[in-house]
């Protein structure tokens, strides 16, 4: 199964990514967490997506796709992929297109007056990438592996403004772009957590 999460910034695409990629056993992957791990691991590509991330902008497609290429050919994609974050332009789009078949496109839709207020209270997990939100988890340490969570330099409000602007304008035309192309499914991505997942799972069963 080749799956795409689209969605704006804070729809929730990670914490859903994580569970239904376990939950049909196919790889995770995610273009945000690929590029922090080079960030952190200080390597030429990491250096150069770092100023495009911090000013909240789109890294340049040739990057990103070469980047995301690479990796479903891995032998942990054999069963298949969810590609979180990815694409995220019309070009990225195209690309993929001429790599693989995919078989949905879930689109997960969250009202854009929530989503100041999921991303700013975002803590992240340096070492397993789970997400968590400030209003239902106190502790500062992650549930899974214990290390010490912590805010995303792009998660303040600054960077977030134009994180969703360039979403508009970039991110959202891919919705028409899958509807005339593939099978897109609309989750309404403002209910709870559990409430989302069910209603995923439900629709990639039709
Ligand atoms: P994305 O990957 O789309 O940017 P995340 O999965 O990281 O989104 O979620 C953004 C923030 O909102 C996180 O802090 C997460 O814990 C929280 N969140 C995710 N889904 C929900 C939900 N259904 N209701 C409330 N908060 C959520
Ligand atoms: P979000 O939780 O807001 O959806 P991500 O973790 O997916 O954020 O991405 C963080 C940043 O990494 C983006 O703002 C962008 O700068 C860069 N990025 C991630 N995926 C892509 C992509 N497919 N194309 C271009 N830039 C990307
Ligand atoms: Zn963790």
């Amino acid at each position: 199964m080749k799956l795409i999460f689209l969605g704006p910034p804070g729809a929730g695409k990670g914490t859903q990514a994580e569970r239904i990629a376990e939950r049909y056993e196919i790889a995770h992957i995610s273009t945000g967490d690929m590029l922090r791990s080079e960030i952190r691991n200080a390597t030429p590509l990491g250096a150069a997506a770092k100023a495009y991330i911090d000013r909240g902008e789109l890294v340049p497609d040739d990057v990103i796709i070469g980047m995301v290429e690479k990796r479903i050919q891995a032998a942990d994609c054999k069963n298949g992929f969810l590609l979180d974050g990815f694409p995220r332009t019309t070009a990225q789009a195209d690309s993929l297109g001429k790599l693989t078949d995919i078989d949905a496109v879930v689109d997960i839709e969250v009202p854009f007056e929530r989503l100041v207020a999921r991303i700013c209270g975002r803590r992240m997990c340096p070492d397993c990438g789970a997400a968590y939100h400030v209003s239902y988890h106190t502790a500062d340490t992650c549930d899974r592996c214990g290390a010490k969570l912590y805010q995303r330099d792009d998660d303040r409000e600054e960077t977030v403004q134009n994180r969703l602007v360039v979403y508009e304008a970039k991110t959202a035309p891919l919705i028409a772009y899958y509807e005339e192309r593939d099978t897109l499914i609309k989750i309404d991505g403002d209910q709870a957590i559990d409430s989302v997942t069910d209603s995923i799972v439900k629709g990639l069963s039709k």
